[in-house]
């Protein structure tokens, strides 16, 4: 698995007309080498591949990148990276990583050329492999456990902190290392705010509750958002509802390999604007997710991206009425080159 990367990786740096690439964000580093600790920095040339690390991880960097050379450093993991540039002239270096990284770097290696490189790695792990692809159905297995034995709890009465909590720890008992974000559930007056947290509101008969959740395994996330309506929706929670469903339908109808990622976006706000809620779907239609939960492709308008088979990412249309109501319906979608597959799908309020 890691040659194979690797191998797409060094075609990438020479392309850039580079000798190296230092990769410090921990997804990227755990990605091309194995390794799932929690700190290390990977320094990748045309012929070697080093993971550089401390002392804490000697065992485990050993053992989970087995074919990379692992140097522990015990003061300055700065000396450590620089032997393993010796013969490098010049190098990229990933613009994600933070300021203070990058400007000790480039005192160390004051003689050579740095340049900042965009989304290297990431690039890669758009495409996701069969075996990410299961790690995902993984994820998604505990979160679909998760959701149904919480179901019969989503009651007036409980409250949103419980609700969170209930997930949470279903999610884990399923299997998962951890939520793969802080679950939301925002209830009533709280779910016209796309990003509400949680509070200690307790539901209440004709609430609409936006619940948004995923499990974090085995490396990997997904990410799902139900709306459930405590009782028989009133009139414009109904029409809410429609509205947000049928976004959801006209977006994913577009889906397929080499379509431009913003005609996704702009299907499902085409949709809305028919409903008369073009200024209500505050947000961008979703995101990539993997190791991270918000990653490559980014599907919005300003994206550039086109999609490709392998991908996988969310489509999460809302619609959000302030101070009154909202509503988001979230999944997960693999895109394959027969089309798109909903891996969330079983993840179902109906039974
Ligand atoms: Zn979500
Ligand atoms: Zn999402």
């Amino acid at each position: 698995m890691s040659e194979a990367r690797l191998a797409r990786l060094r075609e990438s740096i020479s392309s850039m007309g580079l000798d190296a690439l230092v990769v410090a964000k921990i997804e990227n580093v755990r990605y091309l080498s194995g390794f799932t600790g929690s700190s290390a920095i990977a320094v990748v040339t045309p012929e070697s591949a080093v993971l550089v690390t401390d002392g804490r991880y000697r065992e485990q960097a050993g053992r989970q990148a087995a074919s990379w050379e692992v140097v522990i450093y015990a003061v300055n993991i700065m000396d450590a990276i620089a032997g393993a540039l010796e013969e490098t002239r010049s190098l990229g270096l990933e613009d994600s990583s933070t300021i203070a990284f990058q400007s000790r770097l480039a005192n160390a290696l004051a003689e050579k050329h740095i340049e900042f490189t965009d989304a290297v790695v990431e690039r890669l792990r758009a495409i996701k492999e069969p075996g990410e692809i299961d790690a995902i159905r993984g994820a998604v297995a505990c979160a679909r456990h998760a959701w149904e034995t919480l179901l019969p709890m989503i009651q007036p009465g409980v409250s949103e902190r419980q609700l969170a909590a209930g997930l949470d720890y279903r999610m884990m008992s399923a299997g998962a290392d951890k939520p793969a974000f802080d679950t939301v559930v925002a209830s009533g007056p709280n779910s016209s705010m796309p990003h509400a947290g949680i509070t200690d509101r307790v539901l209440e008969q004709g609430d609409l509750v936006v619940i948004d959740f995923g499990a974090l395994a085995d490396g990997y996330c997904c990410d799902v958002t139900r709306t459930v309506c405590l009782g028989e929706p009133d009139p414009e929670a109904l029409e809410i509802l429609e509205a947000v469903h049928l976004a959801w339908e006209a977006s994913f109808a577009v889906l397929a390999p080499g379509v431009a990622v913003a005609e996704a976006d702009q299907a499902a706000r085409d949709r809305l604007a028919e409903s008369g809620f073009a200024e209500q779907f505050v947000h961008s239609l979703g995101h990539g997710v993997g190791l991270e939960i918000h990653e490559k492709p980014t599907l919005s308008r300003l994206s550039k991206e086109s999609f490709e088979a392998g991908m996988v990412f969310t489509v999460e249309p809302g619609v959000y009425l302030e101070g009154s109501m909202g509503v988001r319906h979230e999944e997960t979608v693999l895109l394959t080159e027969a089309g798109p597959e909903v891996l969330s799908r079983d993840i179902t309020s109906a039974k």
